[in-house]
């Protein structure tokens, strides 16, 4: 988060100012009396939703875990780490990969928290790689009274726990499966045409690919292959292999970028896009997602084409990942292998809102479900039939949060008919 004075604190991109008096608790007993003394909670992780998911409007306690030791063990043998509520996955994925192991996967950026990262259903790419949730195996939260519920894998709670939109109380503690280190290849091609585009061929090429395009041409200007170097090396007939590195947003400079060029990196020097110390994406701009059905691929990406001449304008870049079905009940990859569209717009809110109305309006016929962290219109009684397991998580909420400290505007919207 930014603080812009006058005790003013914004998300990362600066298009949202949060309400609410922000408390920074030092120790766990801190932590306890804040949420227990509060009448309205919403955490804050690391303040890269573009949103108002995390505010808890005036009045609220926005609760910074920043100050809170970064916890992070490591259970070899196990082959789990248990890691702070307020972790970023730099940190994490540091202390993880000395130990030789390593995370499935990882989003573009390393800046983000963990716990925050989860609770929106933030993901990488492969079409055999669930979102970033898909890796925790427990989750240790703090309830309205102060007491802590840990929920783990097998309790039926557990559906309702990890993507939970912060709504169920703050979370302290995640556990995550790890798996021994890899190594990563990154082989990145230009021009890859969308007339013809075999999708289920291109995006299972690599363990996680991406595909880029600014919708000016009707094709992909990139496409990032994430190659582990214990699987086969790509074939990858479609499009030209790049000569220089390159950054997915036109203009800016590729050494913001993770290696290229086919040099091995471990896995979370190449998973992400972005390095941790620098920059990610642009650093003016605001996002959207949509994640549909894999197998609309194709037919949502002429969608798209069809009113480029409306995107392109306010258009940074676009990106096409996937992400493997998984079972988190307000996952937007819940029950379906899915095909995610995301557009990093320029920093211009009154230019790009119309704009994503029209790409809404071009995607419904696809049952889209809008990422939980970035900047969206569709109604809530829209989303609400694109979660068959809202009510699950409703019951969920009313058990472990029955006077809604947790919930704000944005959460209450969602739940309430
Ligand atoms: C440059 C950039 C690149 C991005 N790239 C990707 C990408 O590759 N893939 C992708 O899917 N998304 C991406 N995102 C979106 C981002 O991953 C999500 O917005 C994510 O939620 C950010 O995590 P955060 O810690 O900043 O969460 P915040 O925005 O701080 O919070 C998000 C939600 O999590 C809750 N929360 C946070 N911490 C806790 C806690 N300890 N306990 C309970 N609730 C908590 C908050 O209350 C809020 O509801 C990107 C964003 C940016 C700015």
């Amino acid at each position: 988060m930014t603080g812009t004075g006058a005790g003013t604190v914004t998300n990362w991109a600066g298009n949202i100012a949060y309400a609410g008096d922000v408390r920074r608790p030092g120790t766990a007993e801190e932590l306890r009396a804040v949420v227990a003394g509060s009448a309205r909670v919403r955490a804050l992780g690391s303040g890269h939703s573009f949103n108002e998911i995390a505010d808890p409007g005036r009045g609220g306690v926005l609760l910074s875990l920043d100050a809170l030791p970064a916890e992070v063990e490591v259970d070899t043998a196990a082959r789990t780490v248990r890691t702070g509520g307020g972790v970023r996955y730099a940190e994490l994925a540091r202390r993880v990969h000395a130990h030789g192991l390593a995370l499935p996967n990882m989003a573009s950026l390393p800046h983000i928290s963990v716990a925050g990262s989860v609770a929106t259903g933030t993901h990488g790419s492969g079409v055999a790689n669930g979102p970033l949730a898909a890796a925790v195996r427990e989750v240790e939260l703090l309830t309205a009274d102060g007491s802590t519920v840990v929920v783990g894998r097998g309790d039926p709670r557990f559906g309702g726990a990890v993507t939970s939109l912060g709504a169920l109380g703050v979370v302290t503690a995640l556990t995550l499966d790890l798996e021994p280190a890899f190594t990563v290849e990154q082989h990145l091609f230009t021009e890859l045409p969308l007339d013809g585009l075999d999708f289920e061929a291109v995006a299972g090429a690599a363990y996680s690919v991406s595909l880029f395009t600014d919708w000016r041409d009707p094709g992909f200007r990139q496409v990032w292959l994430k190659r582990r170097t214990d699987q086969p090396a790509p074939r990858f007939p479609w499009a030209v292999p790049a000569k220089a590195a390159l950054h997915p947003v036109p203009g800016m400079p590729a050494e913001n970028c993770t290696g290229q060029l086919g040099v091995p990196g471990p896995w979370h020097e190449r998973l992400p896009h972005f390095r941790a110390d620098f920059t990610p994406s642009s650093g003016a701009e605001l996002q959207s997602e949509y994640l549909l059905p894999r197998h609309h691929a194709v037919a949502a990406l002429h969608a798209v084409h069809g009113i480029r001449r409306a995107v392109a304008p306010v258009l940074q870049t676009c990106e096409v990942r996937t992400v493997a079905a998984d079972a988190q009940w307000l996952s937007p990859s819940h029950g379906r292998d899915t095909v995610a569209l995301h557009f990093t717009w320029a920093d211009d809110t009154a230019a790009v809102l119309p704009v994503v109305r029209r790409l809404e309006e071009a995607l419904d016929a696809f049952g889209p479900r809008p990422h939980w962290g970035k900047v969206f219109t569709v109604p809530a009684a829209v989303l609400r039939g694109r979660y068959p397991r809202l009510d699950a998580f409703r019951a969920l909420a009313r058990e472990l949060d029955p006077a809604g400290k947790f919930t704000n505007a944005f959460v209450r919207t969602l739940l309430t008919d």
